[in-house]
């Protein structure tokens, strides 16, 4: 295609430059509005055991805009992030999930869920008593939620962030380090934080084919023996295949989630039609 260059201020930018600012301005300008529209869904992905029974889901949001349609998180959650509007979709997304959290409850199942905590929304001088009033107005136990942070988000200030685990913590909820062994925490930092889990990013998960029996997939190998060394959980992301759970089984990995168990759900289809 043709190189066409549009003046903008003293820069000059490609034509497909131009479509991503049109695209990247539009989603800004919507995505302010989404919650307030009642535009998102929450989907939750089951996290399953050896045995492969699921044990927990974990929530991932959805956002079904009127002007641009379906919108993946991978093109809003960042933009949200330039602004509050992260804080808005994460207080949207905590509300829904204890809102099935107690649907779960009453219908006798003991399943807890783990929700993404953006790096903006932890270092909120309220969130951990924010978080505790919401469980307490839905009446949920701490035991039920997993907090998975990014190591971003962790080091983004520390000991803000130090304290507010701490408080939470000693509250009942767990922490998952998400997308581990793709950021900048030091081992130091981690030791020191009430982390539960070490979730392995996809990128790694993706290593691992037919060969690894032989060849071994090195960083798996090593974030596995470092959640066993610091005694917390491991859990593997983007599981798709069988030798990967195979592998990852014969590695000592305790938890898995991934399309090969199944995809994200509809939470809305999820109470409609599996439980009834
Ligand atoms: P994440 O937290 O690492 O979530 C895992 C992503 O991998 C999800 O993408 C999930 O749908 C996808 N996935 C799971 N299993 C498989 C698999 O077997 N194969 C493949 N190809 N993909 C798989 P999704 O839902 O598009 O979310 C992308 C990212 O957006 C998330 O990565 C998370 O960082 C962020 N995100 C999603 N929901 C929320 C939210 O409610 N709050 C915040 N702050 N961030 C969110
Ligand atoms: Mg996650
Ligand atoms: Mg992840
Ligand atoms: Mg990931």
């Amino acid at each position: 295609r043709a190189k066409k260059s549009a003046p903008f201020g003293l820069c000059h930018i490609s034509e497909d430059g131009m479509e991503e600012l049109d695209r990247y301005l539009a989603i800004k300008l919507h995505l302010r509005q989404a919650v307030a529209k009642d535009e998102l869904l929450l989907a939750l992905q089951p996290q399953v055991n050896h045995s492969g029974e699921t044990t927990s889901f974990e929530a991932l949001v959805r956002w079904h805009s009127a002007e641009l349609g379906v919108v993946s998180p991978a093109d809003f959650i960042s933009i949200a992030e330039e602004s509050h509007v992260i804080c808005d979709i994460g207080n949207w997304v905590i509300d829904e999930t204890l809102n099935a959290l107690k649907r779960f409850i009453a219908r006798g199942l003991d399943l807890c869920v783990a929700i993404n905590i953006s790096a903006k929304q932890i270092v909120l001088p309220d969130f951990a008593s924010s978080l505790i009033a919401r469980i307490n107005y839905y009446g949920i136990p701490s035991q039920m939620l997993i907090l998975e942070l990014t190591e971003t988000a962790l080091v983004v200030d520390i000991e803000t962030v130090k304290n507010t685990m701490n408080e939470l913590a000693n509250y009942g909820f767990r922490f998952s380090i998400d997308d581990f062994g793709t950021g900048y925490s030091s081992l130091a930092y981690l030791k020191e934080l009430p982390i539960s889990e070490l979730k392995i990013d996809k990128i790694f998960i993706d290593d691992i084919d037919n060969n690894s029996a032989k060849k071994g997939a090195p960083i798996v190998d090593a974030i596995i023996e470092m959640a066993r060394a610091l005694n917390v959980t491991s859990i593997a992301e983007g599981v798709e295949t069988q030798e990967q759970v195979d592998y990852l089984t014969s590695k000592g990995c305790n938890r898995f989630q991934g399309y090969y168990f199944s995809k994200p759900q509809f939470v809305q289809h999820w109470h409609n039609s599996e439980l009834g």
